[in-house]
């Protein structure tokens, strides 16, 4: 067998076209604005910050930059994130992570009002979607949802196997996944014989941090394998996942770049409309 691509760029590209057509809609002042904070200067950081910046301005979000020093003290953020908490052209609040070494990023997202969370980690969002309340959902579990849908195919009562418990892919997407009907498994790093996990599942979501990690002999044939790692090797993006040995077994797979990528972005544009009243 060998899997059908999810094309997340084709995909988010489309979702694209339909936000900057509703935005189009909405007079200038009265348009969505997305405030973003950078501190330091983390060379990834800064990437995905002018990717941001340049998604904001082709759909037609105001983008606010705020650029501080890596030296900035834990209460400068603080206060510029209780200014942007009290602005009102400010829609969405964004606190690029990691912050630098010395600078505690719990106690900064949960200085962000709840209702400007377009990241969705603030612990009241985190709460409300597991307690299946109308939260506002991290960008990229969002996004390897839509990816799923993409598919057509009806996730009910699958396995999906989870790899990775962060707060910003692992937990929530598993929340996602829980809510439609799978049964889900959250394996991490003390995971007791990994790969027998992972031959159960009907999905699979790679959220590890480890190029090339899940490999085609940990594949049920006919799974799909959402592979979210972006990591450099030799200069190049590769995945969490064997693209070659995995698309083997998997019925659909998303490559590295091109899949979960380009569509973490486009949902960051949808939350910010959504806080902004324009998306409902
Ligand atoms: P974290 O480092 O926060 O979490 C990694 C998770 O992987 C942890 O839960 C860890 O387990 C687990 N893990 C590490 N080693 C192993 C192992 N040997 N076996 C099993 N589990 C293991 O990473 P993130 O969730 O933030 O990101 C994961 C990947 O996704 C990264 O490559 C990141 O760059 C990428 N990413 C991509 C995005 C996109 O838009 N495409 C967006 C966000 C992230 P434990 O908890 O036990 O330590």
């Amino acid at each position: 067998m060998s899997a059908a691509i999810i094309d997340g760029k084709r995909i988010a590209a489309g979702i694209k076209e339909e936000l900057k057509a509703l935005i189009s809609a909405v007079p200038q002042e009265e348009r969505p604005g997305l405030a973003v904070v950078l501190a330091g200067d983390d060379p990834a950081s800064a990437v995905y910050v002018g990717q941001k910046e340049k998604s904001c301005n082709e759909i037609g979000i105001h983008s606010f930059m705020h650029r501080l020093p890596g030296t900035a003290a834990q209460g400068d953020i603080i206060e510029l994130v209780e200014k942007l908490n009290g602005d009102p052209k400010v829609h969405g609040i964004l606190v690029q992570l990691p912050l630098p070494n010395g600078l505690d990023s719990d106690q900064v997202i949960a200085t962000i009002r709840p209702d400007k969370d377009v990241d969705g980690f603030h612990a009241v969002n985190a709460g409300k979607l597991w307690t299946g309340g109308d939260a506002i959902v991290p960008c990229t579990p969002m996004g390897i949802m839509a990816l799923l849908d993409s598919t057509g195919v009806d996730l009910k009562g699958m396995d999906a196997v989870v790899i990775g418990r962060s707060n910003i892919v692992g937990k929530p997407i598993s929340a996602l996944l829980l809510s439609r009907h799978c049964t889900v498994t959250i394996c991490h790093s003390r995971t007791r014989n990994l790969p027998s996990v992972v031959r159960r599942a009907d999905v699979v979501v790679a959220a590890i941090g480890k190029p090339n990690f899940v490999t085609g002999d940990m594949i049920k044939p006919g799974a799909i394998v959402i592979d979210v790692g972006i990591n450099r090797v030799g200069g190049k993006l590769a995945g969490d996942v064997e693209f070659a040995s995995a698309s083997e077994k998997a019925s659909w797979i998303t490559p590295v770049p091109g899949g979960v990528g380009p569509m973490t972005i486009v949902m960051l544009m949808k939350n910010t409309l959504q806080l902004a009243g324009v998306l409902k």
